[in-house]
């Protein structure tokens, strides 16, 4: 009742849900009580959580944000969601995001911005609150729910988290299911929580992680107790600093949040080396290559007979068109026509599988770094603090908006986990995040080091 009050008061403002469903809140919530007074219960019996709008939710609001998607209400629930529930938690709503999941200021939401509710000190600004899973971050930073699922393609976890103020971690890929979780760049996409501190990820996570014979790249390997890593001493854990991701024109504040990373990751008796990862300055193009091209051919499916939104035409093809044309906005139709150019059969070698040979760079980068001994490797999370809303510089150029995730997409190129853990202020007085980037299906160090950082 605390959270769907708030909610009630707040969300106006934040516009951080797209859909509240207290009634199953409270019904769900009235199954917990029974369950606890019984002494039963699962982990999560009883927390309330909000869900991004890219998973499906049995009858529930599921668009991903997009007007082309319009009235879908899905037959079945994500295996991420199934398993939340399975565990007792309860469903608040569906949060905001960008349109498919593409962008990094929530501003191509078709349900209009997220406001993040920090403000920079003393002015009365709204700034972002970072992207895809704005409304996650924003929800959780403003205590409108306890929890959020979230997925981080290029950054999407990582990045919101980051200018919010919350602990998010981006699993390894393969650690969550992607079954139910409306897709956008399959090779690149997973699911994790963005929470309030450190410990709530991990017990999240542990609830949403599983194998499942829907998705035939989530991976059989037990999850361990996440929780327990926490507290554990990080002494004599290698942790890796690497040259390439002082990026030309960081600015002095990243810089200083970073080194005071180090010194706490070094107090705490953690051995730090300098490393390089010497494609990293390929990775945000290859990037926006490879997400392009998958998201274009996830896309073809809205052809407006199967889900959503149908704009009648003369004929099908001129229905297909009408539908698309009014279905998918901007951003979204800006990555078709770059996926469907660099999969082009003139363009194929060029561009793609140029790109696909680059990500096994990168990732044969960080292979050579952990088969040194390094354990997990320390970078900034975001190259700033949240930035306004429209901001003029960042939509002149959509490249701008895509450097947002310079420090967060080698992460995903090369299938790893990553959590962005809350580090300090910025001067003008908005959270700034730290990334810790681990050894596949180690999120467990992560865990270990981020407690010590937040
Ligand atoms: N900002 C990146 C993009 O727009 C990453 C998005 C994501 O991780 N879903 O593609």
């Amino acid at each position: 009742e605390a959270f769907i009050a708030n909610i009630e008061a707040a969300n106006p403002a934040i516009n951080a849900y797209v859909a509240v469903t207290a009634d199953k809140a409270r019904d769900m919530a009235k199954a917990s009580d029974a369950k606890l007074a019984k002494g039963e219960g699962g982990a999560l019996e009883g927390i309330p959580l909000g869900i991004k709008d890219l998973f499906a939710t049995e009858g529930v609001h599921t668009q991903a944000c997009s007007h082309i998607l319009d009235g879908f209400k899905p037959k079945y629930e994500s295996t991420v969601t199934s398993n939340l529930w399975a565990d007792g938690a309860v469903m608040l709503g569906k949060l905001n995001m960008d349109e498919f999941a593409m962008g990094s200021s929530n501003e191509t939401s078709y349900y209009g911005n997220v406001i993040n509710p920090w403000r920079k000190a003393g002015s009365n600004e709204d700034l972002v609150p970072g992207g895809s899973s704005g409304g996650s971050a924003a929800a959780v930073a403003a205590r409108l729910c306890m929890g959020a699922t979230a997925t981080d393609t290029g950054g999407s976890i990582r990045q919101p988290a980051a200018l919010t103020g919350t602990v998010g971690i981006k699993p390894t890929y393969g650690r969550c299911s992607r079954w139910g979780v409306v897709a956008f760049a399959s090779s690149l996409d997973q699911a994790g929580p963005i929470a309030h501190t450190v410990r709530d990820s991990a017990i999240l996570l542990k609830s949403m992680a599983s194998v499942d014979p829907k998705d035939t790249t989530s991976v059989d390997i037990a999850v361990p107790d996440y929780e327990a890593a926490i507290g554990k001493s990080v002494k004599g854990l290698k942790i890796g600093i690497p040259a390439e991701y002082r990026v030309e024109g960081m600015s002095e504040e990243i810089d200083a949040l970073w080194q005071k990373g180090i010194q706490w990751l070094k107090d705490a008796g953690a051995e730090i080396v300098d490393i390089s990862l010497p494609n990293t300055k390929y990775a945000l193009p290859a990037y926006y290559i490879v997400a392009p091209a998958e998201a274009s051919s996830n896309l073809a499916r809205y052809d407006g007979v199967r889900y959503g939104l149908r704009v009648p035409g003369n004929d099908i093809v001129d229905m297909y068109e009408n539908t698309r044309a009014a279905g998918f906005g901007e951003e979204v139709k800006r990555r078709i026509l770059i996926g469907t150019y660099v999969l082009s059969a003139g363009y194929y070698d060029a561009y793609y599988l140029k790109a696909q040979k680059v990500r096994s760079l990168i990732k044969r980068d960080f292979d050579l770094a952990w088969a040194n001994g390094v354990d997990a490797i320390l970078t900034p999370a975001t190259p700033s603090a949240a930035f306004a809303i429209g901001d003029k510089e960042m939509h002149a150029d959509p490249v701008k908006m895509y450097l947002q995730d310079v420090f967060t997409v080698t992460v995903n190129m090369a299938g790893l986990p990553g959590l962005s853990v809350p580090a300090g202020l910025s001067s003008e007085g908005l959270p700034l995040g730290l990334q810790l980037i681990g050894k596949p299906f180690d999120e467990s160090t992560l865990f270990q080091l981020g407690s010590v950082i937040e």
